[in-house]
C-alpha cells in the first residue's frame, strides 16, 4: 500500500469542517531509527504511536537497553509507547535453518516478516488504521525486502526512511537526544558476524 494524505476531512456537529489527523503505529527497531522516522511522519501530519516489538534481539539485556532508549525518546517527544512481550524462542524457531545466512539474506526476510506480523497484530488490536516500520532507515537493510514482508499484512504502509538523507538525520538526532546506538543489527547471528569481522 502506498502513502496517502495524513489528514482526513470531517464535519463537526455544528457544521464546521475540521481535519482529523490519521493515526499510525510505528514499529521501532531502535531509538536512533525511531527519531528520524518520527520526524518524517510528523511532517506528513500523522499522529504516531510507537511499538517496540523486537524478539529478534539477543541477548535480553541488549533488547532491554534498546527499549529503555525508545522509552527515553517517547517521553521526550510525548508519544505513547506500546511494548510487546520478548519471545526470542519463537523467533529462533522461525529462522531455524537460516542461522548461517549473511545479513541481508533469507534470515533477515523471515525476521522482518516476524516483527511486522506482530506490528500488524498490535495495529488491529488497538484500532490503528495503518502501521509502518523504522527498519528502512538503516543503510544496511534493503528497503524492498522490508516492503515485501510488510505487504503480507493489510494495514502496512510503505515508507523508505533512508531516502532524503534519513539515515544521516537519524544519526544527528541520536546525538541530540543522547540515545544509545548499537554496534550490530540485533540477533546472535549478526553479533557473531560482527565479532568475526572485528577479530580478522
Ligand atoms: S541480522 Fe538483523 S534483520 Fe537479519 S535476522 Fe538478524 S536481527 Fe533480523
Amino acid at each position: 500500500m502506498s502513502d496517502g494524505p495524513a489528514q482526513a476531512v470531517c464535519t463537526a456537529q455544528d457544521g464546521r469542517v475540521m481535519s482529523e489527523k490519521k493515526k499510525i503505529l510505528l514499529h521501532t527497531c531502535c531509538a536512533p531509527c525511531a527519531a528520524g522516522s518520527y520526524e518524517r511522519l510528523r511532517e506528513l501530519g500523522y499522529e504516531i504511536t510507537f511499538l517496540y516489538s523486537n524478539s529478534n534481539i539477543y541477548p535480553r539485556a541488549e533488547h532491554d537497553i534498546r527499549l529503555e532508549n525508545i522509552r527515553k525518546l517517547a517521553d521526550a517527544l510525548g508519544i505513547e509507547l506500546l511494548c510487546d512481550t520478548y519471545d526470542h524462542d519463537s523467533w529462533l524457531k522461525r529462522v531455524q535453518g537460516l542461522e548461517n545466512e549473511p545479513e541481508k539474506g533469507g534470515r533477515c526476510a523471515v525476521c522482518f516478516e516476524f516483527n511486522l506480523g506482530r506490528a500488524a497484530f498490535f495495529a488491529e488490536r488497538h484500532g490503528i488504521e495503518k502501521f509502518t516500520t523504522t527498519l528502512t532507515v538503516s543503510p544496511h537493510k534493503e528497503s524492498q525486502k522490508i516492503f515485501d514482508a510488510g505487504r503480507r499484512f493489510p494495514r502496512y504502509i510503505e515508507f523508505d526512511f533512508k531516502k532524503k538523507g534519513g539515515s544521516a538525520r537519524s544519526s544527528m538526532l541520536c546525538r541530540e537526544f543522547g540515545l544509545y546506538r548499537q554496534s550490530y543489527c540485533g540477533c546472535e547471528f549478526s553479533l557473531r558476524d560482527m565479532e568475526r569481522r572485528r577479530n580478522r
